[in-house]
């Protein structure tokens, strides 16, 4: 717990704890800098740390998160706190900043959590699970997912009755409703925005029936049901819970789409649905695979192997632009779509569809900042002052950007970008040291 009326000092603020933020984190700490992290959600670790396998190597993800996340935890030199954010950001003539800190509530005394779930055993309110982006439900008293950091449970006070039950099932007691917001100010000398991003929202291409038609699912919806925390043993569809059989991908929904506002391309999405692809051929050996495509982008070192290996492993791809997705009584879905190279429009039936998302700014972070302008690109993410020599460097000295809060890209250049972020801070924060020493 914070002492409310002391101003914590930090060298580095660092907002957003996905892998970018948790990167900068680590390297400016170990090189002695004080670091505070902080994540609006109940967990560090971002989306990677939700998803199955990455491509191109096909790894699992939280075996590459999770000791990171522990690293984190554990550094002396970095502060974690989580349902946590930052806001009236001010710099000052120094080049120093000032930061107002808000704490939502837990509800948990989180070091005395034994993550033992008695809790969420005896609760019996049911609500979606955000985690498990609304496939199945959990309780109101919760632990997000099996390897979320901290592993402690939260209490969701929205859909809480306050009957007691969590309370009286605690063995260690504690669950303290009597928890409020906190907030304080802090001082550091350099800030890192590491924010992420959002998803595209399908209901926004009503056309493709997301929302109507429960066979009609997200990729990261899939990307859950093939993560090692999935919520079930297996890939099930919605509507029945049947095993699908033949799968369909929608790539570009909600890129390089000027008519829904993200005219450019969100760089990850070919690859993952390849790389979900040959995940699903895998626990499916029997289903069928056909990615619907405009142009697929296999840029990176080895995605065009990959992609190969994919087509080689039967997966089908076809050029086609789809129109419409309609729903059989049975919950099938009829696909509609123009095959690029006839002209023809065809139908084809799929028993399940996946659309494969596209990737959203996050562009509510330049309202954090107050006397001095964070300004953004003409796509909505944090504008690069000087993309050629130092694709870290904002409009605000001393602020500086990690990962897709700066473009969409995918997980090694989120690592590559945090640490050019991360070392244009700690250059930074040296120079401002250095200046408040010769005063
Ligand atoms: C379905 C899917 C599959 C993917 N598969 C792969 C793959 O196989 N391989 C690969 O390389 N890439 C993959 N990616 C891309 C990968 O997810 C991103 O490259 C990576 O997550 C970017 O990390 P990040 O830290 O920049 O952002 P994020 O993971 O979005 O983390 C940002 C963090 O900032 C926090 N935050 C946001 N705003 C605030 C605020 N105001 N205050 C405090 N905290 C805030 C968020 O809660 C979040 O924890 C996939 C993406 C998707 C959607
Ligand atoms: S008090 Fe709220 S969180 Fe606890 S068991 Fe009852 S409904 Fe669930
Ligand atoms: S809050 Fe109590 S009952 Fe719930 S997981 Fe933590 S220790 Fe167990």
């Amino acid at each position: 717990m914070q002492d409310n009326n002391k101003i914590k000092e930090y060298d580095a603020l660092v907002i957003g704890a996905g892998i970018a933020g948790g990167e900068a984190a680590l390297n400016l700490a170990n090189v002695g800098n004080k670091v505070l992290l902080v994540d609006k959600e109940l967990t560090v670790g971002g989306k990677m740390i939700l998803l199955s396998k990455v491509f191109p190597t096909l790894d699992c993800a939280a075996c590459i998160t999770t000791p990171k996340v522990s690293e984190i935890a554990r550094h002396s030199g970095i502060t974690t706190l989580t349902s946590t954010e930052a806001s009236d950001i001010i710099q000052k003539d120094d080049g120093t900043f000032e930061a107002l800190i808000t704490t939502q509530p837990r509800y948990v005394v989180v070091e005395d959590c034994t993550g033992c779930q008695l809790c969420e055993e005896a609760c019996p309110v049911n609500v979606e699970d955000q985690y498990q982006y609304g496939l199945v439900g959990r309780k109101a008293a919760f632990i997000p997912f099996s390897i979320a950091s901290p592993r402690a449970a939260a209490i969701d006070i929205e859909n809480c009755t306050l009957c007691g039950a969590c309370e009286r099932a605690c063995p260690t007691h504690c669950i303290d409703f009597t928890q409020t917001v906190e907030k304080y100010t802090i001082k550091c000398k350099s800030v890192v925005v590491a924010t992420g991003f959002q998803l595209f929202d399908p209901t926004l291409i009503p056309r493709y029936g997301f929302g109507r038609f429960k066979n009609v699912i997200t990729s990261m919806q899939m990307e859950r049901q093939l993560a090692p925390t999935r919520p079930f043993n297996t890939v099930l569809r919605p509507s029945d819970g049947k095993m699908p059989d033949n799968i369909a991908y929608v790539l570009c929904t909600g890129s390089r789409d000027k008519t829904v506002g993200t005219p450019i391309c969100s760089q990850v999405c070919c690859m993952y649905s390849t790389k979900q692809a040959q995940l699903l051929m895998g626990a499916l050996p029997m289903a069928d695979i056909t990615l619907y495509y405009l142009h697929i982008r296999a840029f990176g070192k080895g995605f065009n192997e990959f992609y190969a290996q994919a087509q080689s492993m039967g997966v089908e791809y076809v050029k086609g632009k789809v129109a419409k997705i309609t729903e059989k009584e049975d919950g099938n879905l009829i696909l509609r779509y123009e095959d690029i190279n006839t002209g023809k429009v065809t139908e084809t039936e799929h028993d399940m569809v996946v659309l494969s998302v596209g990737i959203l700014p996050n562009e509510g972070i330049t309202k954090l900042f107050t006397n001095r302008k964070l300004e953004l690109d003409p796509f909505n993410y944090v504008s690069q002052s000087n993309p050629l020599e130092s694709p870290a460097m904002t409009t605000i000295e001393g602020v500086f950007v990690a990962g897709v809060a700066s473009a969409p890209m995918d997980i090694p250049d989120s690592i590559l970008s945090a640490g050019a972020a991360s070392s244009e801070s700690a250059n930074y924060i040296r120079h401002i040291s250095k200046k408040t020493l010769e005063v």
